[in-house]
């Protein structure tokens, strides 16, 4: 890693420590020319799907957007944020780890759902209710009578 301040291209690491509950870590850096410090963060390249709409179009995965329909979803439910920022993480993790380059966004529904679903379910009705615009009110029992079990 060069020195930001010299130019140099040999620095080392003085310290090696987590960041942001262990995705990034940090480390302290000296260069052995100058004795500048400097930080830097690493986190690993991970690359999430790119999301095929039904209507086939290609849309890169935003997890802003996933993050607030979850959130319009849990309005006012008693779910703690570091819950909701959990299972947008968990979401995150099952779509790297399907390894797919492109992945139906009716699967990310799917995946919403489930992580609704052991969140709150009034919650998860709610997201059910919009997502799936059931047909029938025979549909919607059986989401029901699913999450019953
Ligand atoms: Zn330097």
């Amino acid at each position: 890693m060069r020195c930001p301040f010299c130019s140099a291209q040999d620095t080392k690491v003085i310290d090696s420590r987590f960041a942001n509950e262990g995705d990034q870590v940090r480390r302290r850096r000296e260069c052995a020319t100058c004795k500048e410090r400097f930080t830097t963060y690493e986190v690993a390249e991970l690359n999430l799907p790119r999301l095929v709409k039904s209507n086939g179009t290609r849309v890169p995965f935003d997890e802003a957007k996933l993050r607030s329909g979850m959130l319009k979803a849990l309005e006012k439910r008693p779910v703690d944020s570091e819950r909701i920022e959990q299972a947008v993480s968990q979401i995150k993790k099952e779509l790297i780890l399907k390894g797919e380059r492109e992945f139906p966004t009716r699967e990310v529904g799917e995946l919403v759902m489930q992580a609704l679903s052991k969140l709150d379910h009034v919650a998860f009705v709610r997201f059910a209710s919009v997502y799936r615009s059931f047909q029938d009110v025979n549909e919607f029992t059986k989401v029901i009578e699913n999450l019953k079990k």
